[in-house]
């Protein structure tokens, strides 16, 4: 089956005895028990839930992975990850990334006496530079927030492989429509559901998949323990929201590229990042190792401060002044205020994150409207 067909009809509801053709929204903590049955599929909310697994198995088979554990946040999904990592364990992560996982690599794991390395990816040597035998994990993202970087997957694996290392790619941004990361030699995928997954803005989840037995089993066990499930309806939401993933991204693919070109071209917008553009670094690879360019972009603004961009931004009418991204509507960001405010106004510089830049997640909607709104706001300048 190809990806569309498997969007629409993976995890059918074959077992249902009135013929349902939607998965059952499972709201239950616990199951019953039969003395004598051999072990319950079910036993306890926590442990398993008959809508989380139609979840997991479809997102599993999107990303053509063996297995799939589903979280409450992306968030979650990154801890659940990293929790295999002991004192002295060393990990390495591009600098460039989300910055709620940004947060998480320097105030949970670097005091707990994991050794973190973030670095730039953009040259494999230096990369290569920074592996010790005691490097556990390799973490990358592509393309990704909000800088729109796009990294080469294949040879960081290789990179990861030659120590031995597992090799983690948040494809957030991408979505398995876009990108398969297992293909490219990635161990572990991870998302936040909440993005483009989920599509709709209306749930907070997150995903990992890989096809290492033992990985899986850590994960298993991992969530178990911790307990940081999604609930039944939200389980159901991404559900319905993985459904229409390719046809959602088709049109957020190519809206981007028409606003893209469109800005490229105006006055007052000093630098557009948009892998799609011929003229963008990431260009090369981001054909070379996704199906299109993705709905998100960044751009520098001929702004002075950080107050004066968000006052243009606030001219908006039709994208939202907001967190978030990968929904059907049209969302505008300030990473410096926002997604990155937890970063130290040095690093933000060092990244590149600067006061003028703001990013968009572009929507589903007429990019007519979407060019006609960002026009007027940008003639405030
Ligand atoms: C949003 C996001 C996360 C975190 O996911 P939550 O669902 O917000 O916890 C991780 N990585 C990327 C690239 C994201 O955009």
């Amino acid at each position: 089956m190809r990806f569309a067909t498997k969007a629409v009809h993976s995890q059918k509801n074959h077992n249902d005895s009135i013929g349902a053709i939607m998965p059952p929204i499972y709201q239950t903590s616990t199951y019953r028990q039969t003395i004598g049955d051999s072990p319950a599929t079910y036993d306890y909310g926590r442990a398993g839930n008959p809508t989380r697994t139609a979840l997991e198995k479809n997102l599993a088979e999107l990303e053509g992975a063996n297995h799939g554990v589903a979280y409450a946040s992306g968030m979650s999904a990154t801890d659940a990850i990293l929790r295999v990592l002991r004192p002295g364990d060393h990990v390495i992560a591009s600098g460039h990334m989300y910055g709620g996982n940004y947060r998480y690599f320097k105030f949970i794991l670097e005091p707990l006496g994991i050794d973190v390395s973030l670095i730039d990816f953009s040259r494999i040597e230096t990369i290569e530079k920074t592996l010790s035998p005691k490097t556990r994990v390799i973490w990358a993202e592509s393309p990704t927030n909000p800088l729109c970087k796009v990294v080469d997957l294949e040879l960081i694996a290789q990179c990861a492989h030659s120590v031995g290392a597992t090799f983690v790619v948040d494809n957030t941004f991408a979505s398995p429509y876009l990108q398969k990361p297992l293909t490219l030699g990635a161990d572990i995928i991870l998302h936040s559901t909440t993005k483009y997954l989920g599509g709709h803005s209306d749930l907070i989840g997150g995903f990992v998949c890989t096809d290492d037995d033992e990985w899986a089993e850590h994960l298993r066990f991992q969530v178990k323990c911790v307990g940081a499930i999604p609930g039944p309806m939200d389980c159901y939401l991404v559900l319905r929201g993985a459904k229409t993933l390719h046809v959602r991204m088709e049109r957020h693919c190519a809206n981007a590229h028409t606003i893209a070109r469109y800005l490229e071209g105006h006055s007052n917008v000093s630098q557009v990042i948009y892998p799609g553009l011929e003229s963008d670094a990431g260009h090369a690879i981001a054909k070379k190792q996704m199906s299109d360019f993705g709905g998100m972009m960044a751009i520098v603004l001929n702004t002075s401060t950080a107050q004066q961009t968000r006052s243009i931004v606030n001219e908006l009418k039709i994208f939202n002044f907001a967190e978030s991204l990968g929904g059907v509507e049209s969302l505008i960001g300030h990473p410096a205020t926002m997604s990155h405010g937890a970063l130290t106004a040095e690093e933000r510089i060092q990244l590149g994150i600067s006061d003028n830049l703001v990013r968009l997640s572009v929507g589903i909607e007429d990019v007519d409207d979407l060019i006609e709104d960002l026009d007027q706001a940008l003639s405030n300048i």
